[in-house]
């Protein structure tokens, strides 16, 4: 069973966070505040909410957001060219409009983690970690089922999960559904991250499970709801307020971790 709150885990590491810059700064490490580069490309509605977000945060810990607008126009080459420009810890918005290629990011200031050189861990799979290391979760002789497989989430969830000493099984949208079924209700921890309005009804899985929704979706009426149906909500994780958090959290740590 896991009592930690997300909003108090989150709200007590940014504390901690604001602490470390300060000292970082104290010591002269640097001068300044660290800078993080979030490139947004086009005006899409979702993207100006996640990245206001962002903001937000790094406002509250004292890091400073630059925001560069490009326009929806923009090649892939004008694109990768002026990320290459940029120093310091950069993140590129998600979606880039049709046609454009993610441009790359130099490995040690790929803070997003989304590289294949990238010597950050990526944010979602690598904030889901950190909390439930906070909060005690025992890996080892235990069995995760991580629902989805893509390079941000999935993939990486698994592998840090496997680096835990955790049994972890990774199903998708071509497994079985019977092994899909079975795997549910054996798993002491599961990690859905499909992109569906409440694909995922609890009590489909073990009662034991502690249940990590990771999606974020809109419901006919435009309400953000997760890939899990919230019906047991001291099982499962909060949306919103859950892994999004946990995700942003990632993402200013590995911005302060590259400044020592
Ligand atoms: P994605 O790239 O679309 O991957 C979705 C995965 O779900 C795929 O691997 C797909 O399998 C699998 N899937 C689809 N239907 C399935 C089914 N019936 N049974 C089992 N698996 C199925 O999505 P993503 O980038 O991983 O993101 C997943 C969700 O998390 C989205 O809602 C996204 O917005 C959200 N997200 C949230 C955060 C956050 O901070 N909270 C961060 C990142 C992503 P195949 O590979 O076989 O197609």
């Amino acid at each position: 069973m896991i009592d930690l709150s997300i909003k108090d885990f989150v709200k007590q590491e940014k504390l901690q966070l604001k602490e470390r810059i300060e000292s970082l700064q104290g010591r002269k490490k640097i001068l300044n505040k660290p800078v993080l580069n979030i490139v947004q490309v086009g005006n899409v509605e979702a993207s100006n909410r996640y990245v206001r977000n962002k903001v937000k945060d790094c406002e509250e810990v004292g890091i400073d957001a630059r925001v560069h607008h490009l326009p929806e126009t923009i090649t892939t080459y004008e694109l990768a060219s002026f990320v290459d420009d940029l120093w310091g810890p950069t993140i590129v918005q998600l979606p880039l409009p049709k046609g454009v290629k993610e441009p790359r990011i130099k490995a040690w200031w790929d803070v997003d983690g989304f590289g294949p050189e990238a010597k950050h861990t990526s944010c979602t799979p690598g904030g889901i970690i950190e909390y439930l290391d906070a909060a005690g979760f025992d890996y080892e002789g235990k069995l995760a089922v991580v629902i989805g497989r893509s390079d941000i989430v999935g993939k990486p969830m698994a592998k840090l999960l496997l680096e835990k000493n955790c049994t972890t099984a990774v199903v998708h949208s071509k497994t079985p559904e019977d092994i899909k079924k079975l795997l549910l209700l054996e798993a002491d921890l599961v990690v859905c991250a499909v992109g569906k309005a409440w694909f995922l009804d609890p009590t489909d899985c073990n009662p034991k499970a502690f249940i990590v929704d990771v999606g974020i979706n809109f419901d006919e009426n435009g309400k953000l709801v997760g890939d899990v149906i919230p019906s047991m909500p001291k099982k499962t994780t909060p949306v919103p307020g859950g892994v999004g958090l946990l995700t942003r959290l990632k993402l200013m740590k590995n911005v302060v971790d590259c400044y020592g």
